[in-house]
């Protein structure tokens, strides 16, 4: 064993070397040290705030749906490395990975066949792009090859995926200009129970139109827009570009990677609308949080184009594809997950999330409250500059909650087995931190 460390010089060493996401070198805010987690809580290495314990609001960016050191997913993980944490997926095969694909095919909408395992979100979505890409090479239609996407989204951070990102919101906006040029369509108007709006569906169905010959594929984010401004949307949207790409030739992705596996109360944010994409990406949630995995679905017309093209091969291979310990856990995961009530308990934490949120509508700064699922968000009028997050972070802490805002959002996607009285706590602390933002 390693000689222990302080704190004090754990945390001396991470502000040197280590470099945090989305931040400078050397990062100007000093992280939370995490000594251990178990159900839903975070412990630290030292107290901060007077706090020694945080209820994870954020589930570890959406992924960690049963909360921490759960004994089945534990159990999976252990047995899963006593017979061998890897072997390469190149001329190799296994059970975990077999099963695994097996069982997304079943659960994913009808017609999704065939699973390209990857080692990351945005991973997926690169090879999701990939795919899209050289399927209309392959069928003879190498002019195919932009992607069109509508303002607000976010598909990760690698290069694909970040020209699909909000353009002006984004994160990558300093890319404009560096990255590959796609085609925006207007935001999708707000509101999950909203009836779709004819005159947006019409713009959607004509810019697809408009730029046929050259579309590979329409790529969004299914129902909810997450990590781009947590917005939530008509399912009937989903239904006009499956309808549109169909008239005009272009495939259909959806990155399901934050919102699968029960995240906005169907199994896939597909499911609310009834309609199978071409791709489909799933990630974050896929193994309850523990490793990094994804996953892009295909239905066999993608696959076949591909594989009879004038390169019959898809070429794509991490070094750790398939890898048999993630997979062990994701495959203990969803059983987890579909074992239990899940649509009850996710039912549960909404009705939680809409009663602590009420009354956050009537406090000064408060733009809009909204909940879908197991999503809580508070968005506030103005975005929060870096003393005003710091302070609404500060808030949650004292509340003893663990939120992460961005933007001009405070917003939560706890692990599903939250009980009740955390989620009070997280709505609770949710409100404390729009408050202190404002003072
Ligand atoms: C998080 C996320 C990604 C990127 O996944 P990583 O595992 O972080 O690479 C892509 N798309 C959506 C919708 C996401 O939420």
């Amino acid at each position: 064993m390693p000689e222990p460390m302080s704190p004090a010089h754990l945390l001396d060493l991470d502000q040197r070397h280590v470099w945090h996401p989305y931040g400078p070198m050397p990062g100007r805010q000093r992280p939370l040290l995490v000594e251990s987690a178990s159900g839903v809580r975070l412990r630290l290495a030292e107290p901060v705030e007077g706090v020694g314990e945080l209820v994870d609001g954020m589930a570890s960016w959406w992924s960690a749906i049963h909360g921490y050191n759960h004994p089945v997913l534990d159990e999976a993980a252990r047995d899963q490395l006593g017979r061998m944490s890897h072997v390469m997926f190149g001329g190799l095969t296994h059970e975990p990975a077999i099963r695994l694909a097996s069982k997304l095919v079943e659960i994913t909408p009808e017609g999704l066949e065939h699973v390209f395992l990857a080692d990351s979100g945005s991973v997926s979505v690169e090879v999701a792009i990939k795919m899209c890409l050289q399927y209309w090479r392959s069928v003879g239609k190498p002019a195919k090859q932009r992607l069109l996407t509508w303002r607000g989204g976010y598909h990760g951070d690698t290069w694909q995926p970040m020209s699909v990102c909000d353009p002006v919101g984004g994160m990558h906006q300093i890319w404009q200009g560096v990255l590959p040029q796609q085609v925006f369509a207007d935001q999708p108007p707000a509101g999950f129970d909203a009836e779709p709006d004819a005159g947006y569906v019409e713009s959607l169905r004509a810019l697809i139109a408009q730029h046929a010959e050259e579309l590979a594929a329409v790529i969004v984010e299914p129902v909810v827009q997450n990590a781009g401004g947590m917005r939530f949307h008509s399912p009937g949207y989903l239904r006009a570009l499956r309808a549109a790409c169909d008239e005009y030739g272009v495939l259909l992705v959806f990155d399901e990677i934050a919102t699968g596996f029960g995240r906005t109360g169907a199994l896939f944010a597909a499911d609310h609308a009834g309609v199978t994409p071409d791709v489909m990406c799933v990630g974050k949630a896929l193994t309850g949080g523990y490793l990094t995995l994804a996953a892009a679905l295909c239905t066999p017309r993608v696959a076949e184009g591909i594989s009879q093209g004038e390169v019959p091969v898809l070429a794509h291979g991490p070094t750790f594809m398939g890898n048999p310990l993630a997979t062990a856990v994701a495959n203990a995961s969803i059983d987890l997950l579909l074992s239990g009530d899940w649509q009850t308990g996710v039912k549960r934490v909404e009705a939680g999330l809409r009663e602590g949120l009420a009354e956050a509508a009537e406090l000064p700064g408060v733009a809009s409250v909204r909940v879908l699922g197991a999503i809580g968000v508070i968005q506030l009028e103005r975005p929060l500059d870096e003393a005003r997050m710091a302070a609404a972070s500060r808030a949650a802490i004292r509340s003893g909650v663990w939120l992460r805002p961005f933007r001009d959002l405070i917003y939560t996607m706890p692990p599903y087995v939250t009980d009740d009285a955390d989620l009070a706590r997280i709505t609770a602390a949710m409100l404390a931190a729009a408050h202190a933002s404002e003072n």
